[in-house]
């Protein structure tokens, strides 16, 4: 048999819902050498990701950490690390990530109450409150940004309403850390937990999260062990607090990943890069509309990262994304769920989102366009060249 050739991926742009483009510095930092996961050195690695996630994270929570594995295993940390067997759980849901966070806290053994909303729409405490029809919940779970619809959600309705079923708050931030205002402390968020490969543009394979000191009492005060052993956080909280116990070998060049990133977020200011999503989001809205392809949510719930636009009637989505990859080696997201087919996801984050990306997409989804015989006879560039311009 003759061996296969070692790996050498294709040069793709990827604007899709994750994983998004790679700052090179984040690539290279992955390269460096592997330390043992309790080598003095490594110890100082990771008290510096702790601290800069802090930062990044917008708390002071003690048990801030990244997870082995990838946003889901966060989603899961949280939910079997909080639940007990029949507690009363309320879950939004409006789109994929929401039905996850239901099935995952169902199968940790919850008495999961969901609230549903129109996929595309983000709920209001009036539509979080009748879901939670005037009863109790331990934990009230919602995503901050739906990155299947390009939802954002306000949190203030969410915490306003978890206090009332005296609920604590937890948040999918998967997509919105790094590229929308993420304030834990601030916003009363109680756990929270994100991924790698979106707005913090590394590669998958880590999951941030964080427990309030109202999460952790929770947590300690469990009368049954955790029912995952490898997502136990009252075992992994040892490791990466003073102890530093054993628990399962950290993935040592995938944090040196997440310290690059993480590194590049506080050089370039938090403020400034959510400021840089916002611009490249509004520029590329601009010119998709101008090529009549309609944003599939409303501006004032709009997520900056992540666009969701109607396929146009007569455009067959499967041969257009193929077109922009093999003409353009550009990747944008299908719809999910009642979205597949018919909805293109665009996403910019992290080192993707600039307007070097906006130009590529805009012509490419021209292009594209064209290509199926509906040349849209403007040139998407003009618009998003008045966005930049004002
Ligand atoms: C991507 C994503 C996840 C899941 O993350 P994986 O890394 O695919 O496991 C969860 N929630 C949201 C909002 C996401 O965008």
């Amino acid at each position: 048999m003759t061996l296969p050739s070692s790996v050498h991926p294709p040069q793709r742009v990827l604007l899709g819902p994750g994983p998004s483009v790679i700052d090179p510095a984040v690539l290279s930092a992955l390269a460096r050498p592997t330390l043992g996961h309790l080598d003095p050195a490594f110890l100082v690695i990771m008290d510096e990701v702790r601290g800069m996630l802090r930062q990044v994270m917008g708390t002071e929570n003690e048990l801030t950490f990244p997870m082995s594995g990838t946003g889901s295993a966060g989603m899961e940390t949280c939910l079997v690390n909080l639940i007990e067997p029949g507690d009363p759980v309320l879950v939004a849901v409006n789109g994929v990530f929401g039905t996850r966070m239901a099935e995952v806290a169902r199968r940790a053994g919850a008495e999961v109450t969901t609230v549903e909303q129109t996929w595309g729409r983000s709920f209001s405490a009036d539509e979080l409150r009748a879901g939670a029809g005037g009863k109790s919940f331990k934990l009230l779970c919602i995503v901050h940004a739906e990155t299947s619809t390009g939802v954002l959600q306000d949190l203030a309705a969410a915490r306003t309403v978890a206090d009332e079923c005296d609920a604590l708050l937890l948040v999918d931030c998967v997509t919105s850390l790094g590229g929308h205002a993420v304030h834990l402390d601030d916003m009363g968020v109680d756990a929270a937990y994100s991924g790698t490969q979106k707005c913090l543009s590394c590669p998958p394979g880590l999951s941030p999260i964080s427990f309030s000191p109202r999460a952790s009492a929770v947590l300690s005060e469990r009368k049954t062990p955790v029912q995952s052993w490898y997502l136990d956080l009252s075992m992994i909280s040892n490791y990466w607090g003073s102890d530093r116990a054993y628990h399962h070998t950290a993935p040592i060049n995938m944090l040196y990943g997440l310290h690059e990133s993480l590194r590049l977020i506080l050089v370039e200011g938090l403020e400034e890069r959510i400021a840089r999503h916002a611009l490249h989001g509004r520029a590329l809205v601009a010119g998709l509309e101008s090529m009549g392809l309609a944003p599939r949510v409303a501006a004032e719930e709009r997520l900056a990262p992540l666009t969701a636009v109607a396929v146009p009637q007569g455009i067959d989505d499967g041969r257009a994304r193929s077109f922009l990859l093999n003409q353009f080696g550009l990747e944008i997201g299908g719809g999910l769920g009642p979205m597949a087919g018919n909805t293109w996801r665009i996403g910019l984050m992290g080192a993707g989102a600039t307007r070097h990306s906006v130009t590529l997409c805009l012509a490419a989804l021209r292009a594209a366009l064209t290509d199926q015989g509906q040349d849209p006879g403007v040139d998407p560039l003009m618009a998003a060249g008045e966005i930049y311009a004002s």
